[in-house]
């Protein structure tokens, strides 16, 4: 099916146009035309947009879930459910992030998982991998990893992860410091695997280490990791300091103060840094008790508590401060370029 949308704010990483039209068949753009355009056609192919904003989708590569559903499950079904609900969040494509498990690794989460990806008959949203945070992270970062799901790195158990996930595991977040974890880090990069560090009490020496042996990726920049100090830098001055290695903000206002977003932005560039939700099943539903992983929470003041009743803003976002994003649309790049261009579908990205 073919049609327009006429009179809307069409913006990407290089066009900002202020009144334009857009012309889709199928899944393809046909035509970006400038405000003097009057498209032909019937009545009902042409969308007055009016006052809206077209600006290509969100690719969120750290999230549990939203509207409702996990994607840490055993339930595939409930993974199709959430492709279904989240593009009305403006995510078009994720990937499927899987936590630990209590004394094992998580085989039916991501057997659930590689179900939905090697069967393409997904409606909505395109789950594009696996993003396995942990378990071999730092329990001293561990946010809301419980002790219990939490491993040490071991080379076997990586083999065993890279069969089970059928070469659809895309981003691992680990510990650097963990030991092991060098190995680790080499084995996961020859498999063509991204691997980030996070949930980690990595010294600055630590993550420069890491980043040597491959890690390009930080997982949620500020949140559970070693603070930047002036005599203490952490991974943070390790990441500023790699041109080639990118930095994941959860860009809500609740996880990371605003001033200190700005900050990281103007320290990586949108070229490097990596907006990402990091939502909950929660996120976009009515204020409501919830689970992650099993384990109980509540959303207060838009994000997480893992601990109810306490004070503690936790883990999760609701979502991205919609608008954050429309008062810094110079951002955009990191919420639609950025995330996807080092992964193996990055050649579909237009590439500028
Ligand atoms: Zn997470």
């Amino acid at each position: 099916m073919q049609f327009t949308l006429r009179d809307a704010h069409l913006i990407d990483v290089t066009t900002d146009i202020a009144r334009g039209a857009i012309t889709i068949d199928g899944t393809q753009i046909q035509a970006i035309e400038c405000p003097e355009y009057s498209p032909d056609g019937q009545d009902d192919q042409i969308i007055d947009a009016t006052g809206m904003i077209v600006m290509p989708g969100f690719i969120d590569v750290h999230t549990h879930g939203g509207g409702g559903y996990n994607l840490h499950t055993t339930d595939a079904d409930e993974i199709r459910a959430y492709t279904r609900w989240t593009p009305e969040t403006g995510v078009t494509s994720f990937l499927i992030a899987v936590v630990g498990v209590p004394d094992s690794v998580p085989e039916p989460q991501l057997r659930a998982a590689v179900e939905v990806l090697n069967n393409n008959q997904v409606v909505g949203a395109e789950p594009l991998g696996i993003h396995l945070e942990g378990p071999y992270i730092n329990v001293a970062r561990r946010g809301a990893h419980q002790p219990s799901w939490l491993r040490t790195p071991d080379e076997i158990e990586i083999e065993q992860l890279l069969a089970i996930t059928d070469g659809h595991l895309r981003l691992l977040t680990l510990a650097p410091e963990l030991p092991g974890a060098s190995a680790m880090i080499c084995q996961l990069v020859n498999a063509g695997i991204t691997v980030s560090m996070g949930h980690t009490d990595a010294t600055y020496e630590q993550a420069q280490e890491a980043i040597k042996l491959g890690v390009t990726h930080v997982t949620h920049c500020f949140n559970a990791m070693r603070p930047l100090l002036h005599r203490s830098p952490g991974p943070l001055a390790a990441l500023a300091q790699a041109k080639h290695v990118r930095g994941e903000l959860i860009a809500d206002g609740v996880h990371v103060h605003p001033a200190a977003m700005n900050a990281l932005v103007k320290m990586l560039g949108p070229e490097r840094t990596v907006v990402i939700t990091d939502a909950l099943s929660a996120a976009g539903v009515p204020k409501a008790p919830f689970d992650f992983a099993g384990q109980p929470a509540q959303v207060i003041f838009g994000a997480a508590d893992d601990q109810p009743g306490s004070s503690r803003a936790g883990r999760a976002s609701e979502r991205v401060s919609t608008g954050w994003l429309r008062r810094r649309l110079t951002y955009l790049r990191s919420i639609t370029v950025t995330p996807g261009h080092y992964l193996p579908w990055s050649g579909r990205l237009c590439n500028r």
